[in-house]
């Protein structure tokens, strides 16, 4: 059964938005099979975010990601990763779609509010980053 890793980014826990998300993200019929709060220093950031060392927005992406609580979660379901995407809306919430997490609650390109895996190999990269074989659940 295809994974993925979604995070609720510290802009969408301060605007109270942890069970939105997972409402969305379960009324779809996606399983969450792992779930944390944690507080992701700006090594780690830069870490999880490795793709876009080098990018202009590097720097800004990885101070915000590490200002306040995340929310991370493994999620597993048929077409989870393309399901997330969609569920989430494009980067830019000034081009994603209406009715989406992105278009209906960011505040701008960097500050989006939520994450979701691109394709298997990222999804398998960044589910190891933050969680072990004993902090996801079979049921
Ligand atoms: N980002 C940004 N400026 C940009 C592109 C991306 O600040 O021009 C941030 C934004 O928070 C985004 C993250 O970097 O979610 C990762 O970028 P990516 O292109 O992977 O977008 P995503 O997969 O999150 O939609
Ligand atoms: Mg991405």
């Amino acid at each position: 059964m295809e994974r993925t890793l979604s995070i609720v980014k510290p802009d969408g826990v301060s605007k109270r938005l942890i069970g939105e998300v997972i409402k969305r993200f379960e009324g779809s019929g996606l399983k969450v099979i792992g779930l944390k709060m944690i507080w992701i220093d700006k090594k780690e950031a830069e870490g999880f975010y490795a793709v876009h060392r080098g990018k202009p927005f590097f720097e800004s992406l990885t101070v915000f990601m590490s200002s306040g609580p995340s929310v991370v979660m493994v999620l597993e379901g048929d077409g989870v990763i393309s399901k997330t995407r969609e569920l989430m809306g494009a980067t830019d919430p000034k081009k994603a779609a209406e009715g989406t997490l992105r278009r209906q609650f960011a505040a701008d390109i960097e500050h989006n509010i939520v994450h979701g895996s691109d394709a298997p190999e990222t999804a398998a990269f960044e589910i190891r980053y933050f969680f072990n074989a004993l902090e996801m659940f079979e049921y």
